[in-house]
């Protein structure tokens, strides 16, 4: 199975994404991981996304579709893999149109991990509170969800108008969302 995994920040999707990986025994590529990774090795793109990391924006385009573009040529994905982070933008899913294209692996599911922006940002906002301060990791949070909710969203949209995105709701415990995945991807 080829995934692309898609959701807001505070949904749950890591999570997920590692059940669903180790169940199909497939690849999961996070570009989140991979810029993380580089970051902790002081690499030359570690050191140039650091920032950017750090304030909760999204790296430029270009980079990360060098980035996944290069990661996809890795024979491991031969069987499938699961896109964890990518996608961010609508040029990032038109770029990978284009690149699976040309491999000739196309996708076979497309998923939306489904929880609306109101629950995301009560949470931020109560665990701000629990923890006595409105501090930077909240406001990093925020914007995180912003960036997602302007930039990411449309790509579910994108996804959707091809009549291609399956909505998983991920209200509920995390097993009883595994469950809810592990059905649409029978
Ligand atoms: P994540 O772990 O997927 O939430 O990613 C952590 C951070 O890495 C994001 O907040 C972005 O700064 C950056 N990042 C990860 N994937 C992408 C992407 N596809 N496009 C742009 N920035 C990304």
């Amino acid at each position: 199975m080829k995934i692309v995994f898609l959701g807001p920040p505070g949904a749950g999707k890591g999570t997920q994404a590692v059940f669903i990986t180790a169940r199909l025994g497939i690849p999961h590529i996070s570009t989140g991981d991979m810029l993380r990774r580089a970051i902790a090795e002081g690499s030359a793109l570690g050191q140039k996304v650091k920032t950017v990391l750090d304030a909760g924006k999204l790296v430029s385009d270009e980079l990360m579709i060098e980035l996944i573009e290069q990661r996809l040529q890795q024979p491991d994905t031969q069987k499938g893999f699961l896109l964890d982070g990518f996608p961010r933008t609508v040029p990032q899913a038109e770029a990978l149109e284009v690149l699976l294209k040309k491999i000739n692996k196309p996708l076979t599911h497309i998923l939306l991990l489904d929880v609306p922006e109101k629950v995301l940002v009560d949470r931020i906002l109560k665990r701000g509170k629990e923890s006595g301060r409105s501090d930077d990791t909240a406001e990093v949070a925020l914007k995180r969800q912003k960036v997602y909710w302007e930039l990411t969203a449309p790509v579910a949209d994108y996804y959707g108008k091809l009549g291609r995105l399956i909505k998983v709701d991920g209200l509920g415990t995390i097993e009883e969302v595994q469950g809810k995945i592990s059905a649409v991807l029978e």
